[in-house]
Order: C-alpha cells, then structure tokens, then sequence
C-alpha cells in the first residue's frame, strides 16, 4: 500500500508501505533475530493471529433505514492468559489492522507482566455520524454475534479509539443477559465506576506515560533533559489519551505549549490553558479556536521545536515523508503504533529517543488488569492503591526494556562484523523482552500435544 502525504507543498507519493501488518511484522523478525536459540516454527505462530473473527450484521438506524456493518475481534496469542483487548470504532477500521494492533497487545501485557495474552476488535463505522443509540445497538450486535468468544477468562474488551465507558457498559450488559446467574464484571473493562469500574482507569494510559517518561529520563537522562519539570510538550490528539496526558505532564510540571485534535492544533509559546482547551473542545467539539492561541495544522504541530513530542492520536503520523521535520528530543508513543518503521530509522539515525508504545501506553491494559482483580474479588481499591501499582509496574517495565537495550548493545558492540548497535533501539529492546517472555512461557507449558 502506498500513501499519499503531504511535504512542503507537493502532493507526493510515499515510498513507505504503511500498511500496518506489514510493520507490525516487520518489527518482529527485526527483534527476533536478536532472540538467541528462538525456535523456527514459534516466530511463524507468534507472527500469526491465532484466531480472527469477522461478523457482518444489519442495524436499524434511527431514520428507519438499514444499514450493514462489519465487525472484527483478533485473539492474537493466549500463551500468557486470556486475550486482551480494546475495541475500536473507526471508518478505516481493517481486519488487518486489528489483527496488527492484537499482536502489539501480546507484547504489550509481556512486558506489564500481566496473565493476559494479546487481542483487538473493531467495527467499520464513523462514530461521529452516529446517535448514541445507533452505537448502543451496534455495539449489542457486535456483542451478541461474537457469542463465547469474548469471556472473562478467554477474551477482554476494553475501550479503544472512539469507544467509552458506554460503551462497555453496553458490552457488560449484552454479555450479561446471555450468561445470566454468575458474576459476569469481569468480561469487560473500562466500566463506568457504579458499574465495577476502576477508580484511575480512565486516566491510566495518560498517567502510566508519564510514570514511563519519568522513570526513563531519570534513568538514561537525554543532555539537558533529566525530568519532565519544565519540559516543553506537544500533544497531538484531545481524546482520551490525548487531554489526559496533557493535564498529567502539565501536573508534573511540564509546558504544554501546543495540542491538537482532527481538525487541527493550537498553540501558545508560554504554554497553553488547559481548561481553555478543553471547553472549547466541549463546547465546538474542536480545540482549534481556543482563545489566546494560535491555530497550527497538524503537520506542523509534529514539526514543533520541542522537548517532547507526545502522539496520542491515529496510528503512523510520523512516517517517512515528515520524520526529518521532528524537532523533539524524546517521542513518546502514547497512540498506538504513531511511528512508522522508516521513521523509527530516521529518528534513530537523529538520535532522537522514542519510547515505544508497548511500553509507554502499557498504563492502560494495567489499570484494566486491576479492575478484572477487583471484579473477581469483587472489591474496589482506593485511587492511591490503583495508582501506587500502576506506578510500580511502570518502573518496572521500563527498567526491564533498558537493562535490555543495555545488554543488547553490549553483545554486538565490539565485534566488528556483527556490529548492529546503531540499529538497535528502545523499540527492539521492548520487543526482545517481549517475545522471549512469551517464547519462555510457550515451551515451560510444552507444545500441544
Ligand atoms: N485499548 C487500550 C490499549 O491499546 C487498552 C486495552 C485494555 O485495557 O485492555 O492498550
């Protein structure tokens, strides 16, 4: 698949295939030909999704009419526990790139160190055109034809792009009236809190990237930056993920000095007012406009002279045609996949630091681990346990992924014929941590039969 992208001011045509199986997979014979001994077959079964459902069903809309739609739920690998997975309602949803976004959750629960494997759903539709009760029927559809598939101990949703605490209230309550008589909480997280939702697990992947940023700044230390106090941000994206981690890094100390949505960003050279942004994106439904700031389009919002870029958004924005427009020291991927394979090349060849959503993004699929304990517990913990925890598995995480970057460039530097340390980044580390776990687990349970 080529792409078309904008650069200066010629339309060009990228010579990037951004398709996002191919990345996806491409990254993962890149780290797995660091993994010492890996078995052939296993890279086969872990490159595959182990089971891909596709369901098709009619909705009527609210003007009567009929309208069909396609749905998807990947179970990428179930080696560690139960699948787990957001869903996402987006137009461009594929099969494809749920089945992409299955295998980075694999990964992503790997390195948390959670007993879940990796999965991902989606539904083709644009939930900006449709009511609320347009969604909540979808989403009982969806719901329903997926059957036994999903399951608190097979399979997990979870809110992705586009869907909400509504969301998976709809997604409980389907799921309940057709298992009824057991406690059905834990099927789904992300719950409304009266609903056995979590205390902290809206604003967990934004606080589990800061947690991540802060623990590695203070670990590696890039030349001038050593934390995020002060640290001059951009955000792109004012979703979920997007305001979240503006308000938390803003928290911490940090200039936010611009933000962005699909419509376009904002701007303020002494740092924006937050709560500004967020009532003119209530009250327009667009950031753009916010008083006092100056409107910037997105690719120069990702151009901006910067501390730390944060894409919180669409998946890869930073790609070939605008990676050597980045003027940020540290990106930090808080979006899924934002960074594209030739772009992660040219940043490193920059020398500029990304920290890989497996990593980074991980606070949510955590805090999502910690609603499923409590459900099942049926116990509710304090905003302070939830966050103590959420910042211990972190530390963790991100002390993991550079104690394996370190050893990583230990082994190939010094032998000159091998040497790969240029190409190795904070991304394969994370992957290297990633699969060998799995790979470990996959042969301590022995290969059926
Ligand atoms: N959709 C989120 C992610 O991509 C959260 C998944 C979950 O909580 O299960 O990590």
């Amino acid at each position: 698949m080529e792409a078309t992208t904008k650069s200066g001011k010629e339309d060009v045509v990228s010579v990037e295939n951004l398709a996002p199986l191919f990345i996806a997979q491409q990254r993962f014979e890149q780290a797995a030909a660091y993994i010492a001994g890996f078995k052939e077959g296993l890279i086969d079964f872990f490159k595959a999704p182990k089971r891909t459902i596709g369901v098709c069903f009619p909705i009527e809309m609210d003007d009567g009419t009929v309208r069909t739609f396609h749905g998807y739920r990947v179970l990428h690998n179930h080696v560690l526990g139960p699948g787990k997975g957001g869903i996402r309602y987006h137009p461009k949803v594929t099969r494809a790139e749920v089945a992409s976004l299955a295998a980075l959750m694999t990964w992503k629960c790997a390195i948390a160190n959670l007993p879940f494997g990796g999965a991902k759903g989606g539904v083709i539709c644009d939930p900006k055109q449709l009511s609320q009760t347009e969604l909540r029927r979808i989403t009982r559809r969806f719901i329903s034809e997926l059957g036994d598939a999903i399951g608190p101990q097979t399979d997990i949703p979870a809110p992705d792009m586009y869907t909400d605490e509504h969301t998976m209230a709809w997604i409980y309550d389907t799921y309940d009236i057709l298992h009824p008589g057991r406690n059905n909480l834990p099927v789904v997280t992300g719950k409304p809190l009266e609903l056995g939702g979590s205390l902290g697990r809206t604003e967990a992947t934004g606080r589990g990237c800061l947690y991540a940023t802060q623990r590695f700044l203070a670990g590696a230390g890039l030349s001038g930056l050593s934390s995020v106090a002060d640290a001059r941000v951009v955000v792109q994206g004012f979703g979920n993920v997007g305001s979240v981690v503006a308000r938390q890094f803003r928290e911490a100390g940090a200039i936010i000095v611009a933000v962005s949505d699909s419509k376009g960003g904002v701007y303020t050279e002494g740092g924006l007012d937050l709560e500004m942004v967020s009532t003119q994106k209530r009250e327009v439904g667009t950031v753009v406009g916010t008083p006092d700031t100056q409107t910037l389009s997105n690719e120069d919002l990702l151009a901006l002279e910067c501390d730390i870029l944060i894409p919180a958004a669409l998946g890869a924005v930073i790609h070939y045609d605008n990676a050597e427009r980045v003027a940020a020291r540290l990106v930090v991927e808080a979006a899924n996949g934002p960074v594209t394979l030739m772009a992660d090349e040219i940043l490193q060849a920059r020398q500029i630091p990304v920290l890989p959503d497996i990593l980074v993004n991980a606070g949510g699929v955590t805090v999502s681990y910690f609603e499923w304990v409590q459900n099942l517990a049926n116990e509710s913990w304090s905003l302070e346990e939830v966050n103590e925890k959420l910042r211990r598995k972190m530390d963790a995480a991100v002390d993991a992924v550079m104690g394996r970057w370190q050893t990583l460039l230990e082994g190939t530097r010094g032998d000159e014929a091998n040497d790969t340390s240029l190409e190795i980044n904070l991304r394969i580390a994370a992957l290297v941590q990633a699969i060998e776990h799995v790979a470990r687990v996959t042969l301590q349970r022995g290969i059926w039969p």
